[in-house]
């Protein structure tokens, strides 16, 4: 009996070592086939946060444009547009003065402690309650220029004008009136009295903002869009990508014929044409400030979108364009902005301070960077 039922056994796990090979064959085989896919290249040209994206995906499992178009809109839609009503940064701002403690998501608290400490590390030429100022200069309502920087971008067939945009983003403002282009120095004083990161207060997942003050994320929105994506990007295993959210860019993974990564440098004297390129290798977050992005030219003088918050003018440091290369989305970009503001002397000991690579072109045409991104950059 003893005998016979051990035979049993051994022949039971025979079977079962059988199945389990056929099961472990059949696996490795469809895995394989699915490793061995074909690298197809899709692309998708949009306008979402009040810009253009671009996107070139390379990847094994189909189309994934639709799924980063969809983050982007969700992202705004949901966390950090100030003027689509319910959205967290939205009901943050509605609280102002109300003392109530606004509840936001875990990842939108870490952001904002993020944006919140580089307003104290830059001395507050980074401001994230820029946004009384901003309103009045109704930035907002200015053209956005088109970012060609990112490498394999289609070039959109039509960029939104003012006009188009100011239909599509009217906003709310302070007096209930849009205001005219250019702010007298009295509305400026005033609104400058509503800004000031010191008084925001962020506490256990809670924000709260004093009467008549205001967030803005807009110089960090589309870097923060550009972590989204790699983070949704890496558990896809694409196998490679360049995505730009306005003057955000991420890379991820390869291009299939191995070259590196080519992220352009916009000339700010000639926009259609490049100063130089980054080379870049794998997962790379670069963000671009410059004052061509978005500007108005009233009486033959330029007004642009980045605002010095100890003026409430725009900023005037001596510098056209600032690039910021690191490993983080939202810090390339918040950084950007904040160099633009420090201009190339403080901006670029701000960067290294935080690990980060910086490009510098100036008033005069100089081009300066830290010695990180001489391995990168190559002029034209
Ligand atoms: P960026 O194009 O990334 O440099 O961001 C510019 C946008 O951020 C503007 O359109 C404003 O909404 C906002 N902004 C302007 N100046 C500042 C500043 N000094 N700190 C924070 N946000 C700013
Ligand atoms: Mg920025």
């Amino acid at each position: 009996m003893h005998t016979i039922s051990i035979a049993k056994g051994i022949v039971e796990m025979k079977r079962k070592t059988k199945d389990f090979l056929i099961a472990f064959l059949l696996v490795s085989g469809l895995l394989l086939f699915a490793g061995c896919g074909k690298v197809e290249r899709y692309l998708m040209t949009d306008i979402a946060m009040g810009t253009v994206t671009n996107q070139t995906i390379y990847s094994r499992d189909g189309d994934l444009t639709l799924e980063v178009r969809d983050i982007i809109l969700k992202l705004e839609q949901d966390e950090l547009s100030w003027r689509i009503e319910g959205s967290e940064v939205a009901r943050i701002n509605a609280a102002a003065g109300s003392g109530v403690y606004t509840s936001v998501s875990e990842r939108l608290y870490q952001e904002l402690e993020i944006l919140l400490k580089l307003s104290k590390d830059s001395g507050g030429a980074f401001d994230v309650t820029i946004r009384p100022v901003a309103a009045l200069w109704n930035i907002d309502v200015w053209a956005a220029g088109e970012n060609p920087a990112a490498e394999g971008n289609q070039i959109p067939e039509t960029n939104p004008t003012a006009e188009e945009n100011q239909t599509a983003e009217e906003g709310t403002f302070p007096d209930g009136q849009p205001p005219s282009i250019i702010p007298t120095q009295e509305q400026i004083t005033l609104a400058l009295t509503h800004t000031g990161y010191e008084n925001l207060s962020l506490t256990e997942g809670t924000v709260m903002l004093p009467k008549d003050m205001a967030l803005d994320l807009g110089a960090a929105g589309k870097g923060i869009a550009c972590d989204r994506i790699a983070a949704y990007l890496r558990e896809q295993s694409v196998y490679g990508a360049v995505i730009s959210v306005g003057g955000s860019v991420v890379t991820i993974g390869k291009k299939p014929d191995g070259t590196p990564w080519q992220i352009g440098i916009v000339n700010p004297w000639d926009t259609s044409s490049l100063v130089g390129i980054l080379y870049l290798e794998g997962e790379n977050f670069v963000s671009t400030s410059g004052d061509y992005e978005r500007y108005v030219e009233v009486d033959g003088v330029r007004y642009h979108h980045i605002l010095n918050p100890a003026t409430g003018y725009p900023a005037d440091s001596g510098v056209r364009s600032v690039t910021i290369l690191c490993d983080s989305g939202i810090l390339s970009d918040a950084l950007s902005t904040a160099c633009f503001v420090l201009g190339v002397e403080e901006g670029m000991a701000l960067a290294e301070s935080y690990g980060a690579e910086a490009l510098f072109i100036d008033t005069e045409g100089n081009i300066s960077m830290t010695d990180g991104m001489k391995q990168f950059f190559k002029e034209k």
